[in-house]
């Protein structure tokens, strides 16, 4: 499945924010498979439409998608040159699908900060640099092979005219996902770092918390990219307490819901993840897939049979069918629509899939 990898400076949160993403028990008993890499954080993205469902269908749980963050161990200036934990890092950030940048906004005398001050902007170059740098390498080490090829074959130039724009735009110190380049194809095969989308959660306290107007020039510091503040030492504790301490303790820093729910939404997003909906007796649950995937590629992440024998699906959209009240209603209203197999999926659809097997 799809991750984000958690990047940062040494002591601004990280395995704190780490901690809190792990070791959730309500979601091990759904999810077996998300005890089992301990550098991997499995979330569950908040979804009301499960509840509502689960009372429509009378269902006897929900299952909520999940949204998976990978701990990278700490970033050191240097990276890109194979110091210390280095190329490990780099490699690690490679196998990722989107980066996850815990910066720390958060004012305390008595964690040190690795540049002397506590500095968002400068924090973000710092690894924007390094990444930066480890993409140049990559151009620099695949370019002698690309004008070989460019010369010799007319359908590589592309390629090379592709690699030289980037790295022009790395030259001048931008990211190319912020340059716009994240979906060039002829990119594609060297696995760029830059060309993955971001994703800034600000480990604040709750004087940032409660400041719409500082978080709004922080957002715009990253934006197109999104940005999820959190005090990553709260969502910890939040993790042991029962939900009504919970509750309690978010109201204490004005706060309606947990971090880390903005934090899985965020990252959903980030990763251009959307869901689809089932419903019956055993389960209400939301399924995983990418913006723009067919009906039967849907149906396969149920079960690859589905898609093999994919016939056809019968599809209501969440919200038509909650207008309706129920699906025989729905159905009069000629809300359930018959979908065939180049159907393209929109999040919220429910689902049911005909199929052969
Ligand atoms: P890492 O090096 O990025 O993994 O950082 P850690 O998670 O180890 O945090 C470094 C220090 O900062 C620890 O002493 C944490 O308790 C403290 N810390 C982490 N998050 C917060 C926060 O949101 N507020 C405050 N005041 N301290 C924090």
């Amino acid at each position: 499945s799809l991750t984000l990898g958690i990047v940062g400076l040494p002591n601004v949160g990280k395995s704190t924010l780490f901690n809190a993403l792990t070791s959730n028990d309500a979601l091990a008993a759904n999810y077996p498979f998300a005890t089992i890499e301990p550098n991997v954080g499995v979330v569950p993205l908040p979804d009301q439409r499960l509840d509502k469902l689960a009372e429509l269908f009378d269902s006897a749980k929900t299952i909520p998608a999940t949204v998976s963050f990978v701990d990278i161990a700490g970033l050191v200036k240097g990276a890109s040159e194979g110091q210390g934990l280095g190329n490990k890092f780099l490699a690690n950030v490679r196998e990722a699908d989107a980066i996850c940048q815990v910066i720390r906004v958060f004012d305390n005398p008595d964690v040190v900060h690795v540049d002397g001050r506590v500095d968002p902007t400068s924090d973000i170059e710092t690894i924007n640099t390094e990444l930066i740098l480890a993409d140049m390498q990559t151009l620099e080490k695949a370019m002698p092979r690309l004008e070989k090829e460019a010369r010799t074959h007319k359908d590589k130039r592309p390629v090379l005219e592709a690699v030289q724009q980037a790295n022009k735009v790395l030259e001048d110190g931008k990211t190319l996902f912020a340059a716009g380049m994240n979906e060039v194809e002829e990119l594609r095969e060297l696995n760029l770092l830059t060309t993955k989308p971001f994703l800034y959660v600000f480990n604040a306290d709750e004087g940032i918390l409660a400041d719409e107007a500082k978080q709004q020039e922080l957002r715009e510091l990253v934006a197109p990219a999104d940005a999820v503040f959190l005090d990553a030492k709260v969502e910890e504790e939040l993790k042991g307490l029962e939900e009504d301490e919970q509750r309690e303790l978010l109201e204490s820093i004005g706060q309606a819901e947990p971090g880390l729910n903005a934090m899985a939404h965020a990252g959903f997003h980030t990763l251009g993840l959307q869901t689809y909906l089932t419903a019956g007796p055993k389960e209400a649950r939301a399924w995983t897939i990418r913006e723009g995937w067919t009906a039967p590629q849907a149906a396969g992440v149920i079960h690859t049979d589905f898609e093999r024998g994919f016939i056809k699906a019968e599809i209501v959209s969440y919200d038509d069918l909650m207008a309706a009240g129920s699906m025989a209603d729905a159905k009069s209203a000629g809300k359930v629509r018959m979908e065939g197999k180049d159907y393209i999926m929109h999040d919220g659809d429910v689902v049911e899939f005909r199929f052969n097997v």
